[in-house]
């Protein structure tokens, strides 16, 4: 590889917005056939909204905002994000936090003290409140379902022991998403949508954008495990990711591409960064990578 060719490829890269770590980096995308994309914050904007708390028979919805959005104020994911301020337009001041923990790619924990009194509250998948025994009752585990076949995410809420309500946030579709997963096709990349949420609302925003494989569910452990597979399969793997949840397995890929609209963490790990957070210029960047690396030969 001549140096030079692939420190031109680089500069036309930054033209293009995308930052590129190193020249050797355009060398990475030789082979590539598949494309992993994260669905959070990726594929949707992930500036996520609350559109509704749904109480459990004889809970009020305000505590149940409350206590969920005291916890997520110190979580910095995107469904916390939308809880938060979905609280500040429906309930008053929040009450403190005495402890928190994020269970990463789960949910959050932790003990918030206000005027209702202190409860230990987890916030998060419904299977990590059922693991903690809260799972959730009939009319909750309707609201979650009805949630998730709308193509909305369905967050439950416990405190000291029971399940306590479900509160419901949903994500939008990048405008550009469908243009860039047929951008992506056009190269000969088969895209794979990859996320920690649930099969229901994978499935609905994949068809939203053209994409048929779908692997959800899936913990953060789980998303450096899927690439692994898959190059153990023989397919060589670009990832695009933003959050913290994605670090690994953009490391682990062959071409890790981080938004920049995403986490530090994201960013960190990945080989190159898509500067406006646009999923097209994802296939500018295997396309300069490969005109870069044609010139080289
Ligand atoms: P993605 O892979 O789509 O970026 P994550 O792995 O970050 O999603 O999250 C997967 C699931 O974990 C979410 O859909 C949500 O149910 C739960 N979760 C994670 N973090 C939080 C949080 N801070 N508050 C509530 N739920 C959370
Ligand atoms: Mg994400």
């Amino acid at each position: 590889a001549t140096p030079t060719a692939l420190l031109v490829g680089t500069g036309r890269g930054a033209q293009l917005g995308i930052l590129i770590k190193g020249p050797e980096v355009l060398e990475s995308a030789r082979g590539i056939d598949t494309v992993v994309l994260d669905k959070t914050g990726t594929v949707t904007t992930g500036r996520m909204s609350l559109v509704e708390v749904v109480p459990a028979p004889g809970e009020d919805p305000e505590l149940v905002l409350r206590l969920a959005a005291a916890l997520e104020d110190a979580s910095e994911h995107p469904i916390a994000r939308a809880v938060v301020r979905g609280a500040a337009e429906r309930v008053g001041a929040l009450p403190r936090v005495e402890s928190f923990g994020s269970i990463e790619g789960l949910g959050v924990q932790g003990v918030v003290a206000g005027a209702e009194g202190t409860h230990a509250v987890l916030v998060g998948r419904a299977s990590l409140l059922a693991e903690s025994g809260q799972p959730l009752g009939p009319e909750l585990a309707g609201a979650k379902e009805a949630a998730e076949a709308a193509g909305r995410t369905a967050v439950a809420v416990g405190w000291d022991g029971r399940a306590r309500g479900v509160l419901v946030v949903s994500d939008t579709v990048r405008p550009t998403s469908a243009a860039a997963v047929r951008e992506l096709r056009r190269l000969g990349l088969t895209p794979v949508l990859l996320t920690g949420d649930n099969a229901l609302v994978a499935r609905s925003v994949a068809d939203e954008v053209g994409i048929e494989e779908v692997i959800a569910g899936v913990l953060p452990t789980g998303k450096l495990d899927v690439v692994k597979e898959l190059q153990a399969a023989g397919r060589r793997v670009a990832m695009v990711g933003d959050g913290v949840n994605d670090a690994a397995a953009l490391a682990q890929a062959d071409l890790g591409l981080a938004m920049g609209t995403g986490t530090d963490a994201a960013i960190e790990a990945a080989d190159l960064t898509l500067v406006r957070g646009d999923l097209r210029v994802a296939a500018d960047a295997v396309r300069l990578a490969r005109r870069t690396l044609s010139t080289i030969r």
